[in-house]
């Protein structure tokens, strides 16, 4: 059931090493997945004979008489050499590391976290890793349930901003927005105001220092003309 590729044997490429061609079976030509064998000892994935032998009866290399209750068991030693064979997980391209050998790979299948896995929300198409379906479904996925926190109805995610307390809500939002930009363009225009009232009084402050120096500047040229001064 883990087996994405349940019909034909594993592709040769899976292997850590290259697997000798007297393991590639004759219908798929890939290494042979639970092979079985003709009377005669020629070896084909099961499943692939089994199909085969849906319109015929007779083995595709030496044509001797063979149906499915016909087929036969290989030997022993092949099956423990199969067994031992390296062989990466079929998850390999969605990022699992793993390489086992071949007699615990549907063990390894089973229970890897890369496995395909559909999201379980209703309305979500995506398939991600089996290890991370779960933080999807509670935290990411588009289509998981929340709950309103006014009212605690259950709301899809995806569809939370037609619900009206969350519009309420947006709306509330933007006019506690709206208020604060207004108090901070006011707090601006006092203070704009403040900074010209000093501003005017700095230059008014300089001006009577001016008047005051030109005031004491005349008095003096007066006085030096009126003779009040000696030199
Ligand atoms: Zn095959
Ligand atoms: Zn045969
Ligand atoms: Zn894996
Ligand atoms: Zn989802
Ligand atoms: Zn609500």
């Amino acid at each position: 059931m883990a087996t994405n590729d349940s019909y034909g044997g594993y592709e040769q490429e899976r292997f850590a090493d290259k697997v000798h061609p007297r393991f590639e079976c004759p219908i798929c030509f890939k290494i042979f997945k639970d092979p079985v064998q003709c009377p005669n000892e020629h070896y084909f994935c099961r499943t692939c004979i089994e199909r085969y032998l849906l319109t015929s009866d007779k083995c595709p290399e030496c044509r001797c008489h063979l149906t499915k209750e016909t087929l036969q068991d290989i030997a022993r030693f092949v099956t423990k050499m199969l067994e031992d064979l390296d062989i990466r997980c079929v998850n390999a391209n969605r990022g699992c590391p793993e390489i086992v050998k071949l007699q615990f790979l549907q063990r390894h299948e089973e229970n890897c976290g890369y496995s395909p896995t559909p999201c379980r929300n209703e309305g979500c198409d995506e398939v991600l890793n089996k290890n991370e379906i779960e933080e999807h479904e509670i935290e990411r996925c588009e289509f998981r349930l929340i709950d309103c926190e006014e009212c605690k109805m259950m709301l899809v995610f995806r569809y939370r901003r037609s619900h009206s307390c969350f519009l309420k809500k947006e709306i509330d939002d933007l006019t506690k927005r709206l208020e604060m930009f207004q108090k901070m363009f006011q707090k601006q225009m006092k203070l704009n105001r403040d900074e010209m009232v000093t501003h005017v009084e700095e230059q008014m402050r300089l001006s009577r220092n001016e008047m005051t120096f030109l005031t004491t500047e005349t008095t003096e040229r007066c006085n030096f003309l009126t003779g009040k001064i000696k030199i």
